[in-house]
C-alpha cells in the first residue's frame, strides 16, 4: 500500500521505518526480502521529499549506470536489482526524476508506505516503542530512523546566519535577484549554487575557510566529485565565478547597503542580497536525539549493527551513519548497511537470514568495518 489518501496504518507494527527517502525505502525492501511482517514506512510529506525540494537545476553528482547484471549496482540505486540510470534513462537525474524512481521502487517492491505522518517523538517501552505523531500514538517493536539531513539546514554557528539564505531553501537559482551573489561554503552545495547563479549571468564570489576545490582526497565525501570538477572546468571560462580560499566567515551583519559578510581575519564584503549559505546540514535525528549519544563532531554513536548505543531497538540508516571516522554519506555507501540492520532485527526475531546472501553477492552487505577508517578512504 503506497501513500493512499487518508492515513491507514495498524496500531502496532513490527518495524516502523521513519522517512521515505532512499534510506527508508532501501532498508524496508531488505526487511521485505526477509518476510518480516508489518513493516511500515512513515513519511511526513511525500516519497523522496528531499529530492523534490532540491533547487530545480540540481542533479545527482554520482552517475547512474545499469551495471547491476555484472554485480556492479548503479551507484544511485537503493537495491541491487534496480537502476535509476536504466529506469530514468539519464546519468545524472534531477530531484523530481529521482523521487519518481523512489516511488517506482516502493510500488514494485510492494512496500507499505504511509505519507502525511510526522513522527514527533518516541518513547521506549518495556517491549518496543510508542511513537507520537501528528495522527496520534501507536507502537512498534523496532524503530529505524531514516530522516536524512536535508530537513535540518545549518548555518554551523555563523553569527547572524538568519540574514543569509540557506542552499536548502532555494527552489531555483533564477529566483535570486541582483547582479552579484555571494556563496559561503565551497564544497558540493556551494559549487552547485555558484554554477546555478553563474549560469544566470551573475558575478559569483565563493568564500571558503579552505579550498575544497583543490583538495585531492580520494574520498568524494571529503573532496569535490568528478562531476562538479568537470562542470567547473567546462564552465569556468564562460561564467564569472571567483573562488576565494582561506577565509573563515565569522558573522553576517545588516548594513544600509546590504548584508556585510565578516571574516575572522578582518576582511569583509557587502552583499546586496542575502548571501547563500552553503554551510551544510545538521542532524536529522533531532526528534529522537534524547535516545542517541553523539560524538564530539555531533554524529550519532552507533553499535556495529547501527543501533543507538543508548537505546536498544532504535536503528539509524542513511548519511549520518559513521564508523571509525568514515562517513557513509552517499547512497552507494549507506545502502551497504541496510542488510546489516535487517540482519540484526531478523536475528532477534528468529527469522531466517538466508535471503541476505544476495546482498553479499552484490556488494550490498558491508558488515566488516575494518576497511572504514578515515585514512583508507576507498572502502
Ligand atoms: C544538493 C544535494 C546533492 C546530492 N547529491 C548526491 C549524489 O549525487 N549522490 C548521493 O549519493 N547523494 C547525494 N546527496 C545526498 C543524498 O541526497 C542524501 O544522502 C540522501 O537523500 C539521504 O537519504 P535519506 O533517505 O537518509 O534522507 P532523505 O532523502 O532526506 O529522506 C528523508 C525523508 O524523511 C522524511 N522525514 C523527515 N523527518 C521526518 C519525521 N519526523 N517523520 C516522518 N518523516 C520524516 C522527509 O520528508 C524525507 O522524505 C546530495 C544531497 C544534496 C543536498
Amino acid at each position: 500500500m503506497i501513500c493512499e489518501d487518508g492515513v491507514h496504518f495498524p496500531e502496532h507494527m513490527t518495524v516502523a521505518v521513519i522517512g521515505a527517502g532512499p534510506a527508508g525505502l532501501g532498508v524496508a525492501r531488505v526487511l521485505r526480502d526477509l518476510a518480516i511482517p508489518d513493516v511500515w514506512v512513515l513519511e511526513r510529506d511525500k516519497i523522496g521529499q528531499s529530492f523534490r525540494d532540491w533547487p530545480a537545476e540540481t542533479k545527482l553528482l554520482t552517475p547512474s549506470f545499469p551495471g547491476n547484471v555484472f554485480g556492479i549496482t548503479d551507484l544511485n540505486a537503493v537495491s541491487y536489482d534496480s537502476s535509476p540510470g536504466w529506469s530514468l534513462r539519464t546519468e545524472h537525474p534531477n530531484g523530481p526524476a529521482y523521487a519518481r524512481y523512489l516511488e517506482q521502487a516502493a510500488e514494485i517492491y510492494d512496500l507499505n508506505v504511509q505519507c502525511g505522518v510526522d513522527v514527533q517523538s518516541i518513547t521506549p517501552e518495556d517491549k518496543g516503542f510508542t511513537l507520537h505523531t501528528n495522527h496520534g500514538s501507536f507502537t512498534a517493536d523496532f524503530v529505524i530512523w531514516a530522516c536524512g539531513q536535508f530537513g535540518a539546514p545549518s548555518g554551523k554557528g555563523l553569527k547572524g546566519a538568519e540574514l543569509g539564505r540557506h542552499y536548502g531553501t532555494v527552489d531555483t537559482w533564477t529566483e535570486i535577484e541582483g547582479d552579484t551573489a555571494f556563496v559561503i561554503g565551497g564544497y558540493e552545495s556551494g559549487m552547485d549554487a555558484a554554477l546555478g547563479l553563474g549560469a544566470n549571468g551573475k558575478k559569483v564570489y565563493v568564500l571558503d575557510r579552505g579550498a575544497p576545490w583543490l583538495d585531492g582526497n580520494k574520498d568524494p565525501s571529503a573532496s569535490l566529485s568528478p562531476y562538479t570538477q568537470q562542470r567547473l572546468s567546462t564552465f569556468h571560462a564562460h561564467l564569472d565565478i571567483e573562488l576565494i580560499p582561506d577565509v573563515d566567515i565569522e558573522a553576517l551583519q545588516e548594513t544600509e547597503s546590504g548584508v556585510e559578510i565578516i571574516a575572522r581575519d578582518g576582511r569583509s564584503w557587502v552583499s546586496e542580497q542575502p548571501p547563500i549559505l552553503a554551510t551544510g546540514f545538521g542532524t536529522g535525528t533531532r526528534p529522537v536525539s534524547e535516545h542517541f549519544d553523539y560524538t564530539d563532531a555531533g554524529l550519532p554513536l552507533l553499535t556495529q549493527d547501527d543501533e543507538s548505543t543508548s537505546q536498544p531497538g532504535l536503528f539509524l540508516v542513511g548519511p549520518e551513519v559513521s564508523h571509525n571516522g568514515h562517513l557513509f554519506c552517499f547512497i552507494y555507501k549507506f545502502r551497504q548497511r541496510f542488510a546489516v540492520v535487517a540482519h540484526a532485527i531478523a536475528g532477534r526475531m528468529g527469522v531466517d537470514t538466508a535471503p541476505l546472501e544476495a546482498y553479499y553477492d552484490n556488494n550490498m552487505f558491508l558488515d566488516d568495518l575494518s576497511c572504514c577508517e578515515a585514512d583508507k578512504c576507498l572502502c
